[in-house]
């Protein structure tokens, strides 16, 4: 292993507990055996405590060289403050594709056994391009924008990933019933590049219906093709058949660049106390391995985080535990020393 390449990768550990689940996983991502060289900058509030800005230039230019980065959890303020640095890198990268797995893992006990879920949200339109205006005191409005390229592009890597995958079946998710213009274009555009690709089944579903449906029976869906809003609630609604924010990955991509992050936040009640969980994070991470062409490290850490699952012995709290951050982290180290 010793000639191998060196992944370049930018590093946002975050604040609340995204320091700490980023340890966690660094540790374990270089316990692999893998070299990498962590280009680690602070984003949000802490970054502007630093540097008077909430995301230091050097950031956007480490980004930009490394086209890969993994991304901690970073408080935004409610109702006010500054943008969210997640929406804001979406933008800036033009990180149009965020996909999100949702399957079981071993031995955590939920209502929902055996769910295999794909995820796609599209990231940069829709009500999340930040056009709000108060017009007049105690009336504001906010804009929400779709266009036939992003509504395109995005049907078009969802069936991308069905067909390479062999995912059986595509939902679009939509309320094109009362935004006639908006979701209307999103399904005019979906459907034409549904036509393209005969195997994959193709459905649609309005949004409120789905949520019922998807608590009703989950197992009916293969792939989910979501708008930004509806996306971000429908995807934690179904991390819930799993286990929680604390278990899910997620991954943020674009053409250019790509980040992965954990779906969670940073979690301030529980900071500092290394009792959170850095799965969620970890599972980013096998992603991001994946990615780098790393398919075989991405195996073995996926292997020994199972293991640990399995075994039930070193589970942080959330998932019914009591083990530290740390031990658990060191729990699959181990797992995956005798795997390797
Ligand atoms: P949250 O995800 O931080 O916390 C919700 C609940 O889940 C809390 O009880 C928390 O303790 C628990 N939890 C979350 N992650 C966990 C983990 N890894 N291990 C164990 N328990 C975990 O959601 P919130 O309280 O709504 O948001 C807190 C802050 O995070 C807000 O400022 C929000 O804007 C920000 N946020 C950031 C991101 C991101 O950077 N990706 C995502 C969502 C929220």
């Amino acid at each position: 292993m010793n000639n191998q390449k060196t992944h370049a990768v930018t590093l946002i550990p975050g604040d609340g507990i995204g320091p700490e689940v980023t340890g966690a996983v660094i540790r374990i991502l270089e316990a692999t055996g893998l070299k990498f060289a962590w280009e680690r900058y602070a984003a949000g509030a802490e970054a502007f405590e630093k540097f008077k800005t909430y995301i230091p230039n050097d950031l956007y230019e480490s980004v930009e060289r490394t086209r890969v980065a993994l991304k901690g959890p970073v408080t935004t303020p409610v109702g006010g403050g500054f943008a969210s640095i997640n929406v804001t890198l979406r933008k800036k990268f033009d990180l149009y594709a965020n996909f999100r797995p949702i399957k079981n893992l071993p031995g955590i006990k939920t209502n929902y056994p055996g769910v295999d879920l794909i995820i796609i949200r599209e990231n940069t339109e829709g009500l999340y391009v930040g056009l709000e205006q108060e017009i007049v005191p105690g009336v504001a409005t906010a804009l929400k924008v779709v266009t036939e390229k992003g509504s395109t592009r995005i049907a078009r890597f969802a069936f991308d990933y069905a067909r390479k995958h062999g995912r059986k079946k595509i939902h679009c998710i939509h309320k094109a019933n009362i935004m006639k213009l908006t979701d209307g274009l999103i399904l005019r555009c979906t459907r034409k590049i549904a036509e393209e690709y005969p195997e994959v089944a193709y459905g649609e579903h309005i949004v409120d219906n789905t949520c019922m449906q998807l608590v009703t029976n989950p197992y009916q869906y293969d792939m989910l093709l979501l708008e930004n809003l509806y996306g971000d609630i429908v995807s934690d609604l179904c991390s819930a058949f799993v286990g929680g924010l604390g278990l899910v990955p997620g991954a943020n991509l674009g053409e250019h660049a790509a980040i992965f992050e954990a779906v969670h936040g940073s979690a301030p009640d529980i900071a500092g106390k290394d009792i959170a969980n850095p799965t969620a994070l970890l599972q980013s991470a096998i992603l991001m391995l994946r990615h780098l062409d790393e398919d075989q490290a991405a195996d073995r850490v996926h292997a020994a985080l199972e293991k640990v699952y399995t075994e039930q012995k070193t589970l942080t709290r959330d998932v019914g535990g009591n083990a530290s951050t740390n031990a658990f982290a060191d729990a699959v180290i181990a797992a995956l020393e005798i795997a390797g």
